[in-house]
C-alpha cells in the first residue's frame, strides 16, 4: 500500500482537463482535491467537470491547505516559474509544465530553490516517457543501427481551434513554437543520446496569420559530441504533414512514425540490411508514466522521469533556438 498523494493543480488548462486530472488518478496513491485559476468561474467549472471537491482563485490560498503535498502547474508558460517557486516555498512537490520558466536561470533557481526545501521538482516533458520514443532509445543504446550519425525530427502540425489563443498571440504569455513545441525536442534528444548539444542555428518565420514578433515556425540544426548531426522542423502551420523522427546510423535507420503526439500510437520500425523489422509497441499512456514516476521520487522509490535539471537543459537548448533565429547566428551551448 502506498500512501495517498494528494494534488492541488494550478490552471484551470486544457492539457489538465484532458490528460492530468485522470492519469493522477489512475495512480493507486493518487487524489485531486483542489483547482486553482485566475477565474473563480472557471476553477468553479472546472472542479465541476471533474468532481475535484475545492475551487480557489488564489493559489496562495490552495497552497496553504496542509493536506496537499503535491502540486500540478499548467497554467501559461509565463506564470510557471511565480506558481512554481509558490508551491517550492509552500514545501510541496511540484510537477511542472514545461517551460519550466521563459529564462533557463530562472528554472535553474526553481531547482535550487526545491533543492533547498527538499521537495521534488520535475518537468512533464512526455515524450521520453511514451512507449514508441523508449523503444528508439533502447535500439540506439542496443546499437541496432550501428554509430548513430543524424536525426531528423519533424515535430510540424496544426493547433486545434481551441489552442489558438495565447500561444500564438501574447508574446507576454510565452507564446512561439519555440517554447512550446522545440522545448520538447531538446529533452527528446537528450533522452535519446544521453549527451547535451554543442551548437545550434537556426531560422524562424511566422507562416500563419499570428502576429509578425511570434514564430509559429522554425527549423533548427543541431551538433552533438560525436559529429551527430540534428535537423529539427516544428510548426504549428502544418496540418497534414506525418510527426515523427527517422535516426540514421552506419548499420540501419529507425524510423518513428506518428510519433509526436500526446496520445499513445504511431509505430516504430527498424530498417537494416535484413529489411524492415516492426517493433511491437505497448500503448501506455504516457502521463500516467510521468506521474507515477513522480510518485515514486516523493515516496523516495525512484527518480522522476524528467527532473528539474532537465527542465533547466530543454529550455536552455530552446532559448538557444530562439537567439540562433533572432541574430542569425550559430549558437555554442555550454556544457554546464
Ligand atoms: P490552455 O490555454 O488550455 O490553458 C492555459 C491557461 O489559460 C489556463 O491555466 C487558464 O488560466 C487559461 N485559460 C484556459 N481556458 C481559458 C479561457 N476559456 N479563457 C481564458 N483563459 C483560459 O493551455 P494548455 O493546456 O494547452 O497548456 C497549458 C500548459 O501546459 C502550457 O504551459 C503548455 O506548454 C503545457 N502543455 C504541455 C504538454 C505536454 O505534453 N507536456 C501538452 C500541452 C500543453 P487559469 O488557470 O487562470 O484559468
Amino acid at each position: 500500500m502506498h500512501e495517498t498523494v494528494t494534488w492541488g493543480l494550478i490552471g484551470a488548462s486544457t492539457i489538465a482537463r484532458e490528460w492530468m486530472v485522470d492519469a493522477i488518478r489512475k495512480h493507486p496513491s493518487g487524489a485531486v482535491r483542489s483547482i486553482v485559476s485566475a477565474d473563480l468561474e472557471r476553477a468553479t467549472s472546472f472542479a465541476q467537470q471533474k468532481g475535484i471537491p475545492n475551487a480557489y482563485d488564489s493559489v496562495a490560498e490552495m497552497l496553504a491547505d496542509p493536506e496537499i503535498t503535491a502540486v500540478y502547474i499548467s497554467t501559461t508558460n509565463d506564470r510557471h516559474l511565480p506558481d512554481a517557486l509558490a508551491a517550492i516555498k509552500a514545501g510541496k512537490h511540484v510537477l511542472c509544465e514545461k517551460p519550466l520558466a521563459l529564462e533557463a536561470s530562472e528554472a535553474q533557481t526553481l531547482v535550487d530553490m526545491a533543492s533547498n526545501k527538499g521537495v521534488v521538482l520535475a518537468t512533464n516533458h512526455h515524450l521520453r516517457n511514451m512507449d514508441s520514443h523508449r523503444a528508439i532509445k533502447r535500439l540506439i543504446d542496443q546499437g541496432a543501427v550501428g554509430k548513430v550519425n543524424s536525426i531528423r525530427l519533424f515535430h510540424a502540425g496544426e493547433l486545434p481551434e481551441s489552442l489558438k489563443t495565447w500561444r500564438l498571440h501574447d508574446k507576454a504569455a510565452g507564446a512561439g513554437v519555440i517554447y512550446d513545441i522545440t522545448v520538447h525536442n531538446g529533452d527528446l534528444l537528450r533522452f535519446y543520446l544521453g549527451a547535451n548539444p554543442t551548437k545550434i542555428s537556426a531560422i524562424a518565420a511566422t507562416s500563419g496569420s499570428g502576429p509578425r514578433h511570434i514564430e509559429d515556425s522554425v527549423m533548427s540544426i543541431w551538433e552533438f559530441p560525436g559529429d551527430i548531426l540534428v535537423q529539427c522542423h516544428d510548426s504549428f502551420v502544418v496540418g497534414y504533414g506525418p510527426r515523427g523522427v527517422e535516426v540514421h546510423g552506419s548499420a540501419g535507420t529507425i524510423l518513428g512514425i506518428d510519433v509526436m503526439s500526446q496520445a499513445p500510437g504511431g509505430s516504430v520500425i527498424l530498417r537494416t540490411k535484413e529489411g524492415d523489422e516492426v517493433i511491437p509497441l505497448e500503448m501506455n499512456v504516457t502521463y500516467e508514466r510521468g506521474v507515477a514516476d513522480f510518485i515514486a521520487a516523493i515516496q523516495n522509490r525512484g527518480k522522476p522521469s524528467s527532473s528539474g535539471e532537465d527542465g533547466v537543459w530543454s529550455l536552455k537548448l530552446a532559448r538557444a533556438v530562439a537567439q540562433s533565429a533572432a541574430t542569425g547566428q550559430t549558437i555554442s551551448i555550454e556544457p554546464t
